[in-house]
């Protein structure tokens, strides 16, 4: 009786786990929450099969007890499909089908062998083998996984597969193999089942987390990421180049800025539309990017920004780059030809004046400013020494 009281507890436990997984989807816009419903059917189907179970347990219940380690079963096929769903495999319901037609097939041939001999005890390891297989699918997903799921959460599954997977892959060989072991340990099918139960309950609790992990890392790309062009935002520029920065004068390395502006980007969007200016805007992303090509950082940060930082440049090598960026976006297809579209760069080194990147990239501006007043599409670099006033700029470069 304790034992079904235990059960019964297990029972309300899964349910409400399922609960909290389904409540979970609304805020977990990504395939996690697509695969909740998944995973909460599994957990139920877990915890009915595990009670239909323990009610069979007694003389003559056979029948109960193939349903419920068919529904059991049948739940570690669930947790599979949301598995899959989770880590972006999209297996449908034909995939689900797939993975419960074994179920339905050894349940079929189990129930018509306890029909035939309802006398003869039910080994059912054929179902014990075929979970152990779920289990070792899982695993193989896992692993063959790239970045879907958070490396901590994907141990943890991992682990509890592992657990599970071995805990049935036992009962199998018990129920196939030594029945003289389960004379021996008379609890053997129920410990190795509970044992797997508790496993997919701590499976559970580490998708869950998993699920919420990636939600957080989606947003934190959202507010680090310019939606238009898929390159950083002013927000993750001044995160990432404040580190860049503070290495670079660590190590005693030089580090430079480019403040990059599409020249008459107003002249595009007023001829071509605004829709073809956003085109523009990627495509010129993509140029800068390209151009850049370092362990730096590339970011827009306003309309026709951009900004770059180039850590272990001098002076010199970041003058070529800027150089670079306006013949990558010079010879940009499109608009009626090469050569529309240009850009105009203001380029600044560190030195020992810039307290911190908004000076360098302030002394950047600057030397924009100056090349936008000498003509546009051209270099400009700013002296190191302080701030700049434009009349102190240092050299200006046409190409074309
Ligand atoms: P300059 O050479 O002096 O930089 O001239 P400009 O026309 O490029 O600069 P201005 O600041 O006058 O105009 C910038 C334009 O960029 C105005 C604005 O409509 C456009 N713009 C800003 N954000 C976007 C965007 O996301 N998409 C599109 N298509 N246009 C944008
Ligand atoms: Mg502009
Ligand atoms: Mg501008």
């Amino acid at each position: 009786m304790s034992e079904l009281r235990f059960d019964i507890g297990l029972f309300a436990f899964g349910i409400a786990i399922a609960a909290l997984l389904l409540g979970a989807r609304s805020r977990t816009p990504n395939s996690f929450g697509r695969a909740l419903p998944s995973w909460a059917a599994a957990v139920v189907a877990l915890a009915a099969g595990g009670f239909l179970i323990a009610l069979g347990s007694g003389p003559g219940s056979a029948s109960a007890t193939l349903a419920g380690k068919s529904l059991v079963a049948a739940a570690h096929a669930a947790f599979v499909h949301a598995l899959l769903l989770a880590l972006g495999r999209r297996p449908g319901w034909a995939g689900l089908c797939a993975l419960l037609v074994p179920v339905a097939l050894v349940f079929g041939l189990s129930l018509a062998l306890v029909m035939r001999h309802p006398e003869a005890p039910l080994r059912s390891g054929l179902l014990s083998l075929l979970m152990a297989g779920y289990a070792g699918a899982a695993i193989v997903a896992l692993a063959a996984d790239g970045a879907s799921a958070s490396r901590s959460t994907r141990v943890a599954l991992l682990i509890a597969f592992s657990i599970a997977g071995s805990a049935h892959l036992v009962r199998a060989m018990i129920a196939i193999d030594f029945p003289e072991l389960e004379a021996r340990w008379p609890t053997a099918t129920h410990d190795l089942l509970l044992v797997s139960t508790l496993a997919m309950v701590g499976a559970s609790v580490a998708f869950a987390l998993a699920a919420s992990h990636r939600t957080q890392d989606d947003i934190l790309a959202l507010a680090n990421r310019d939606e238009l062009t898929g390159i950083p935002n002013r927000r993750a520029f001044n995160r990432i180049g404040e580190r860049l920065l503070e290495r670079c004068r660590r190590q005693n390395q030089p580090i430079s800025a480019l403040v990059i502006d599409i020249d008459h980007f107003k002249r595009i969007n007023d001829q071509f539309g605004h829709a073809e200016g956003d085109r523009v805007l990627v495509r010129v992303a993509g140029a800068i990017a390209a151009a850049v090509s370092s362990d730096g950082i590339v970011a827009r940060v306003g309309g026709e920004e951009f900004f770059a930082l180039l850590p272990d440049r001098t002076l010199t090598e970041a003058r070529e780059t800027a150089e670079r960026v306006r013949g990558y976006v010079a010879s940009l297809p499109g608009m009626g030809g090469p050569g529309l579209v240009t850009v105009s760069v203001g380029v600044a080194a560190s030195d020992p004046t810039d307290l911190d990147l908004e000076a360098l990239v302030e002394r950047a501006d600057a030397a924009l400013l100056a090349a936008k007043s000498a003509g546009r599409n051209r270099t400009v670099v700013a002296p190191t020494g302080g701030a700049v006033p434009s009349h102190r700029l240092l050299s200006r470069t046409q190409v074309r």
